[in-house]
């Protein structure tokens, strides 16, 4: 398992479109032990593929937040949201591109989802919760989609320009 850079915003690759993974062969089983890997070393509750540079559509995610409790892994592999509530949820959400940033989007408060898992079975499940909240948020990023893009323009050009100059400092080495 390997440790993989997470992009941050501004960059191209995350406002991209992910192609469809055509098989869950071993490359894509390495690759979601690496995604794994590093949204738990983040920390975070989920990461998509796009967010490590690699335009498959491909997410994991763990919402379990209480440290005591069983983690609960999951890999999404193909995923897409077959039915929304009209129920609404409004969370205070934040990105691992977009780092230290919160902001209240609203979305609907529960989902099913179907999707392809690591054995290449399809399976279907309701999600609602921060699950729900973050399985949305995750699929977003597969199609070039940031919780940023939900927020009114003003707000969001601020984010961006705070991240324009993180990233600069990080180039200089000083963050
Ligand atoms: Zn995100």
């Amino acid at each position: 398992m390997t440790l993989r850079p997470i992009l941050i915003h501004p960059d191209p690759r995350l406002k991209s479109t992910a192609d469809p993974v055509a098989d869950v062969d071993k490359g894509v089983r390495a690759l979601a032990d690496d995604m794994l890997e590093t949204m738990y070393d983040a920390p975070g509750i989920g990461l998509a593929a796009p967010q490590i540079g690699i335009l498959h559509r491909m997410l994991v995610m763990d919402c379990v937040k209480d440290e005591m409790a069983t983690p609960e892994p999951m890999v999404l592999i193909n995923p897409r949201v077959l039915s929304s509530s009209e129920e609404t949820n409004v969370y205070d959400e934040g990105c691992l591109s977009i780092p230290d940033q919160y902001a209240e989007v609203e979305r609907p408060a529960s989902v099913k989802v179907e999707w392809t898992d690591l054995d290449g079975k399809t399976v279907q499940q309701d999600f609602n919760g921060l699950w729900a909240t973050c399985v949305q948020h995750e699929i977003d990023h597969l199609n070039g989609k940031l919780f940023i893009d939900y927020l009114k323009p003003l707000k969001r050009q601020m984010i961006t320009r705070k991240m324009q100059k993180l990233k600069r400092e990080i180039a200089r080495g000083n963050a």
